[in-house]
């Protein structure tokens, strides 16, 4: 995950206009999340909220600021004795390229991590998906613990979105440079040393937990239902989840919107510009219509955005979905016979999804004079709405960094982190996101991780993991709705 927009690049135009099959192409690659939120996105009210729920449902030792116990010493000792060997780590896993579609770099790291996670007890295995889908699979791997304390999903993943000779491991003084070093292999890092902690101070014989480590976050295969079953089954097997995208010093995240898409396809009567606003006003004209009236109808939505990313119309068009690549020719005394329109769509519910899909169709069927239109939607991230369970764990979590003198957590604005892995577990169970790497430039060539506070967020993610191995699984997972 990382940033707001599609992580797909480049590629030729390869399709003519009028396929309609490819409407429903449209795969939604709009995973990421700004992974490193700026820290001044507090969200005061939620953040207050959490407080008094806390109080009213945790144990006092962890809603209060405690100080850490002989275990919590011991977990943050051994993070600090193996600093350079986690840093080593990153080392490896960053120099192993994995982007999405590098399918034998992605299962090599897989085999890396999974054989670590062997190594501490864990039972890892690879998943499979359907070869159509040409991406690596997924790793999960399993560690039984103590009866009825939570089972606790740890989210990560294996691919990164850049990969090539110059995205090699560099360190230069607090940060390192290269691919993934952020997002995620950061974040992955984060988890095994907080999970290596676990073990040498003897606690990790008590947690219940799953690793998965999705193969395609950054570029989900198609169909997403099948890119995403292994996760979703971890999910239903698990009480919360802990996921590891980028972190903050100040903020974690326990909701965020849903990320989908649409393609719009305008078609109108070719002919001579002198009739454009007798004979019909061709297809550029009801496109720009058809926008126009999605802000105006739907802007004052809270939360909600659709943005147009590409657009291409004329005599002669070729556009992609897939690729979002395409060519228009044309000449200024036609009236344009066809426009392409593809966009994104993020809301804070699913209510919220249906309303702007129906309005948006509403609008899309007023068509001006010799025109016609019809918009699709594709599948995508479901959104993660808060729930009393996430700020009950962003609470322990809070309490964590407390603890270890790094201050209190509050939520981020669930409008301002886009979509990622954690939000298909959502229906299900309850979670926290930003448990990772704090760093800058996820989704460029130029991606860097600071060191320093790769050791914050190991001893934040050990504590935490340590704390609800210590707790009935009652206390923190999701109840039904009375
Ligand atoms: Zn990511």
């Amino acid at each position: 995950m990382a940033t707001g927009g599609a992580a797909a690049t480049g590629g030729g135009v390869r399709r003519a206009i009028g396929q309609h099959a490819r409407l429903m192409r449209v795969t939604a690659i709009f995973a990421c999340v700004p992974s490193c939120l700026p820290a001044d996105f507090a969200h005061r009210h939620m953040s207050i909220r959490t407080a008094v729920l806390a109080a009213l449902t945790l144990p006092a030792v962890l809603a209060a600021q405690a100080p850490p116990d002989r275990v919590e010493q011991a977990l943050r000792a051994d993070i600090g004795q193996r600093r350079e060997e986690q840093i080593a780590y990153l080392e490896r896993l960053v120099n192993i390229p994995s982007g999405t579609l590098n399918t034998a770099g992605v299962r090599e790291v897989g085999r890396l991590i999974g054989a670590t996670l062997d190594s501490l007890g864990f039972r890892s295995a690879w998943v499979e998906v359907p070869a159509s889908m040409k991406r690596a699979g997924h790793l999960v791997a399993t560690h039984a613990g103590k009866p009825g304390t939570p089972r606790v999903l740890l989210i990560g993943h294996l691919d990164t979105v850049f990969e090539g000779p110059n995205q090699r491991f560099e360190r230069v003084d607090t940060i390192a440079k290269g691919a993934g070093s952020n997002d995620m292999k950061g974040g992955d890092v984060i988890m095994l040393y907080a999970l290596k902690a676990m073990q040498t101070a003897g606690t990790l014989k008590d947690l219940n937990v799953t690793v998965i480590m999705t193969g395609d976050e950054e570029y989900p295969g198609d169909p997403l239902s099948d890119a995403r079953a292994a996760l979703i089954d971890a999910a239903k097997q698990n009480d919360i989840a802990l996921a590891f995208e980028g972190g903050s010093r100040t903020q974690a995240t326990i909701g965020r919107r849903s990320a989908s898409g649409w393609v719009l396809k305008v078609t109108g009567q070719q002919g001579h510009s002198s009739g454009v606003f007798r004979s019909g006003y061709g297809a550029i004209y009801e496109a720009a219509r058809i926008l126009d009236e999605f802000r105006r109808e739907l802007a004052s939505e809270e939360n909600l955005t659709f943005n147009p990313g590409t657009i291409a119309g004329g005599s002669t068009v070729s556009y992609d979905t897939l690729t979002q690549n395409g060519t228009t020719a044309s000449k200024t005394n036609i009236i344009a016979p066809i426009t392409w329109v593809q966009g994104d769509l993020r809301a804070m519910n699913p209510e919220q999804i249906v309303r702007a899909q129906t309005k948006m169709r509403e609008i899309v069927a007023r068509n001006l004079k010799g025109t016609s239109a019809e918009i699709s939607f594709s599948e995508g991230y479901p959104p993660m709405a808060v729930t009393p369970g996430g700020e009950r764990l962003l609470t322990i979590y809070s309490g964590v960094s407390e603890t270890l003198g790094y201050g209190a957590l509050t939520a981020s604005d669930p409008a301002r982190r886009g979509a990622g892995d954690l939000s298909f577990v959502a229906p299900f169970i309850d979670g926290v996101e930003g448990l990772g790497a704090l760093g800058n430039g996820s989704h460029s060539p130029n991606e860097s991780v600071s060191l320093p506070a790769l050791t914050m967020q190991t001893e934040r993610a050990a504590l935490m993991l340590y704390r609800l191995s210590k707790l009935k699984a009652d206390a923190v997972r999701r109840q039904p709705k009375m």
